[in-house]
């Protein structure tokens, strides 16, 4: 029996973790308090160098060997992201699996390449001669504080480049989904990751802030109101934090749009992992000439959406609410907009039976005085706006305190890229959502409320090192002009040559 089960058969007082598509408790989980992750912390520091001294081949190795672990056991990972979520089953084949198996190949390629020395070369002629080298050395020790809605993509796929980078990491999955992260961790020792480079502390908030102040570095994803205490406490001990922080991503479909894709683009990309993905699309703007035929391809679409526990590949479109507290906001935010004035057209309401589900629901006649335009809702709902023109569109699209990722749709591509440039936003598609974060090779971060710092690309793995500049100089005479004692006649030549260099061009 492998770790992760035994933890979970052996029943022990702890967190009860529940699948919200039954209601029924699934397993229980022995909690880490916050007094033990300072022991934690000293044997993941203890493992830490002999990993290092691996070096990028020796870590590689067993980052493949999990890659293929990780194809080998897609039923059995699937079965358990599914059982703690109540996520569809395509949900978690569809998103969770595919990243995580080309992040562990990507992160054994990449990290060499990323990390490398770099040869940098000065422009001051006062440096002639000198060798200059940036260097990224690992951290030492990592945290990673997971949420619940992806308990692979968003907890173990942040562990990732930072053990590959040579780090030991403390995970601290969400209390509400540790399932996934305890079978990761025992994968990741039979893939032959030596004891102690990856513990998995479960548990609530408070183990999450014990391990901020155990880390050398925090890669925090969840939301915007925790991330400002979890930046608060790293302030603390100045320890450096990465947040991958809660957004309220606008669509806009612009009058030229393929109308047929953007509407089966929003229901899917609204409704995906039931509306809890970070970059869901939360809020929709649509130039009004194809407003009407925009709404009624929508609801329709989404008034057929299938909801329910998944048994199976294609058994149902739309899972369970994973978090009991998010179906309060979701209820909140479409009560709200309908004693406002909006209309529903589907949905509207939580189901009753077992399980937690709210209908996938379509809002019109919305707008930006309303919680469910400028709140993250974080669940099966798609508000729709009409507005006058793409400017219009940009405009309410900034008017967020959130930036995490938006969409343009349009037949015209140039004129698409154009408006994004124009949006506050750290990723923004044009005819497509979401695939960004497929491509590993591009950074992804929130501007405004959504995050600090971003995953992926070279900074996606530098966050979790030092960075070292070296200068070297290997052929100089005895003295060097600026040395003691001050001589007016050098200081002069200084003044002359500063003016000579950089003093020659006009005014304005
Ligand atoms: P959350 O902020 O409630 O919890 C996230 C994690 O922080 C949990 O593990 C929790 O136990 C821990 N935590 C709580 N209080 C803490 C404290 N004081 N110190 C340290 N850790 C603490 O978020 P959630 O409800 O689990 O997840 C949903 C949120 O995550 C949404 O806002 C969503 O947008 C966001 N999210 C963002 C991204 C992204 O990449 N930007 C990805 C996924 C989810």
């Amino acid at each position: 029996m492998a770790t992760a089960e035994r933890d979970l058969a052996r029943g022990a007082a702890g967190i009860a973790v529940e699948n919200p598509a039954t209601g029924g408790v699934i397993a229980a989980v022995t909690a880490t308090s916050p007094q033990e992750v300072g022991a934690l912390a000293a044997r993941a520091r203890a493992a830490q160098p002999a990993w290092a001294a691996l070096g990028f081949d020796g870590r590689a190795q067993v980052l493949r060997r999990a890659q293929k672990w990780v194809t080998d056991h897609a039923d059995r990972i699937v079965a358990t992201i599914v059982s703690e979520t109540g996520k569809t089953h395509d949900d978690a084949v569809i998103s969770e699996i595919p990243y995580t198996a080309s992040a562990l190949g990507f992160w054994a390629r990449q990290a060499p390449h990323y990390l490398a020395d770099e040869k940098v070369r000065s422009s001051s002629p006062f440096l002639a001669g000198r060798k200059l080298v940036v260097r990224y050395e690992a951290l030492g020790l990592v945290g990673v504080i997971g949420p619940w809605n992806y308990p692979l993509v968003n907890s173990f796929g942040d562990c990732i480049p930072a053990l590959a980078a040579g780090n030991a990491v403390i995970l601290k999955p969400s209390e509400v989904t540790p399932l996934t992260s305890l079978l990761m961790a025992a994968a990741m020792r039979e893939c032959g990751l030596p004891e102690d480079v990856l513990i998995v502390a479960a548990g609530d908030g408070a183990t999450g802030a014990a391990v901020i102040d155990a880390v050398d570095m925090v890669m925090f994803t969840g939301s915007t109101e925790t991330g400002k205490k979890v930046m608060a406490r790293a302030a603390e001990t100045l320890t450096p934090v990465s947040l991958e922080l809660g957004g309220k991503d606008p669509m806009i479909v612009l009058a030229d749009a393929d109308v047929e894709r953007a509407a089966g683009a929003a229901a899917y990309y609204s409704m995906q992992n039931g509306g809890q993905t970070c970059v869901s699309v939360e809020r929709v703007y649509v130039e009004a000439p194809v407003y009407d035929e925009f709404v009624d391809k929508l609801s329709r679409k989404v008034a057929a959406l299938r909801q329910g526990a998944s048994s199976g590949p294609g058994t149902v479109d739309v899972g369970a609410v994973t978090s009991p507290p998010q179906l309060d906001v979701v209820e909140r935010h479409v009560e709200e907009a309908r004693r406002a004035g909006a209309r529903v057209l589907t949905g509207g309401a939580a189901r009753d039976g077992d399980g937690r589900f709210y209908a996938p629901t379509v809002l019109v006649d919305v707008d930006h005085s309303m919680a469910c335009m400028r709140e993250e809702t974080f669940g099966p709902t798609v508000p729709v706006m009409a507005v006058r023109d793409a400017d219009e569109a940009v405009r309410l699209a900034n008017d967020s305190p959130y930036g995490l990722s938006a969409s343009v749709w349009t037949r015209e591509a140039a004129r698409g890229e154009a408006l994004a440039r124009r949006i506050e936003c750290g990723v923004v598609c044009v005819n497509d959502a979401q695939l960004n974060y497929l491509a590993l090779e591009l950074p992804m971060g929130g501007w405004k409320a959504s995050g600090l710092g971003s995953r992926h690309g070279a900074a996606g793995i530098r966050k979790y090192c030092r960075q070292q500049s070296l200068l070297v100089t290997r052929f100089a005479p005895p003295v060097d002009l600026q040395f003691y004692p001050f001589r007016a006649r050098t200081t002069k030549l200084f003044g002359r040559a500063v003016r000579l260099l950089y003093g020659r061009g006009k005014r304005a």
